[in-house]
């Protein structure tokens, strides 16, 4: 019966999609509604969820009226299969290739998903670069970025991307944390060379939060070796960390070396109206979801406001309010919020102030507080200066005139002026933007 469904499926799909998704599936059994499939990794079963789950319910539904749901497990755990060390030719010939058993990738993580703003329009640029799966342009792409910024959602977009432009290619995705414990089963399973064999025969190599293996000598060592055999036959390597190259802790410095050879793309810490275009995508998601929900005026740009360190929590922040609204079957309003996130919001309640942001930044450009607020216009204090009034509108809730205020009575156009200075330099004058997030960092924290 499963070959008559996969027949069909073949017809339709097209051979490359069938060969790629359906042929390896298996059916084990269909059973109170739920048909088992069993996926040779969990990524081409998070694949055929994602993608062709109504496709394969509706066919199998043919000899199972009650049908309604497909279930996947993974028909072989371990990610180095040994070679069978004895058995005739033919036993030989059925074993499958390696299994790519990377990290679950989560489903929602698209570049559909991924709403772009200035703080990761060049990081979102060279993800769509590589997930074109075209000749390699730059070798190791690295990701790097605060937590919560969209690192780990980009790679797996560049995952789910590639598995469609280019499926042909054998993609493997996992943390570096994955990778040091396969590293560490295989030497004590004395199975290294199949180890090297298997990351040395990817077509992309993408590893998420580098960081982690910072200090691990051996670990280092063979991601080290890793890294450069895939270089030297060109293939495409991904990176992500939490800090750039030249700033990890105890990493060795020709591994930050090599990293520094590709293109290295930060993350800027999030900006309004980012914050609120990520908002109004997830409250569409979760609407998909839990149901539509209402939501009050002010509320997206409140919290876009309030909750400005990380996405995470404005997502985790946003959900709860979706539910609750679903709960009680009424829309969401600021009152509801301030009920809902009191915990949420007393955390990040630490308010910025612009007499702060004068100071620290006067220390950081060794400049006089006197001189930031008096009328100087020399560029030594002209620029820290724009720099702090970019912050101010950035990090409080002061108006433009209040700011003004502030600075030594100047006009709100004047501020202005100096926000908009500051938001263009960022994109051309990469020690600014350096010094602007740093700062932000410092405030923040
Ligand atoms: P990181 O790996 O950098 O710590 P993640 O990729 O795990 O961060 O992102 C944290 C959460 O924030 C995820 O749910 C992700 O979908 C969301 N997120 C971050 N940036 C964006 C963005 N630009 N658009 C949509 N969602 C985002
Ligand atoms: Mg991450």
């Amino acid at each position: 019966q499963w070959s008559k469904v996969s027949k069909e499926l073949r017809q339709e799909l097209g051979e490359s999609s069938f060969k790629s998704w359906i042929e390896p599936l298996e059916l084990v059994g269909v059973e109170n509604g739920i048909a088992r499939l069993r996926a040779p990794s969990r990524f081409v079963g998070d694949w055929v969820k994602r993608n062709y789950h109504d496709k394969i319910v509706a066919r199998l539904r043919a000899d199972h009226a009650d049908l309604s749901q497909l279930e996947f497990s993974v028909s072989t755990a371990p990610i180095v299969r040994k070679a069978p060390s004895t058995g005739s030719a033919g036993s030989r010939t059925a074993e499958p290739a390696a299994v790519f058993e990377g990290a679950p990738l989560e489903g929602r993580y698209t570049f559909d998903n991924f709403v772009v703003g200035k703080p990761n329009e060049l990081a979102h640029a060279a993800a769509k670069r590589v997930a074109e799966g075209g000749p390699v342009t730059f070798n190791p792409l690295f990701l790097y970025g605060g937590v919560g910024l969209g690192k780990t959602h980009l790679m797996h977009a560049i995952v789910w991307e590639l598995s469609q432009t280019r499926p042909d290619l054998q993609v493997l995705y996992l943390s570096a944390e994955q990778f040091m414990y396969r590293f560490v089963q295989a030497l004590r399973d004395r199975q290294i060379m199949d180890f090297k064999n298997l990351f040395r025969s990817v077509d992309v190599l993408m590893v998420d939060d580098v960081q982690f293996i910072a200090g691990k000598d051996s670990t280092q060592e063979e991601f080290f070796h890793t890294f450069n055999a895939l270089v030297d036959q060109n293939k495409q390597i991904v990176i992500s960390a939490d800090c750039a190259p030249g700033e990890i802790k105890d990493l060795e410095d020709r591994i930050t070396s090599r990293m520094q050879c590709g293109l290295v793309v930060d993350l800027h810490p999030t900006d309004y109206e980012l914050r609120l275009g990520i908002l109004h995508r997830k409250a569409a998601i979760f609407a998909e979801t839990l149901g539509p929900v209402n939501v009050g005026d002010g509320v997206f740009e409140f919290l876009a406001h309030r909750i400005t360190n990380n996405v995470r929590v404005l997502e985790g922040a946003l959900q709860r309010l979706f539910a609750f609204s679903n709960l009680i079957g009424q829309e969401i309003t600021l009152d509801m919020v301030q009920d809902c996130l009191s915990d949420i919001l007393r955390s990040s309640d630490r308010r910025v102030t612009v007499e702060e942001i004068q100071r620290k930044v006067s220390e950081h450009f060794n400049i006089r507080l006197s001189d930031m607020l008096g009328p100087k216009r020399a560029r030594n204090i002209a620029r820290p200066r724009q720099i702090a009034m970019y912050l101010a509108k950035e990090l409080t809730s002061r108006s433009l005139p209040e700011i003004g205020r502030r600075f030594g009575g100047r006009d709100h156009t004047t501020i202005l002026y100096g926000v908009r200075k500051v938001e263009e330099m960022r994109g051309t004058d990469s020690q600014l933007g350096e010094d602007v997030d740093l700062l932000r960092r410092l405030l923040q924290s």
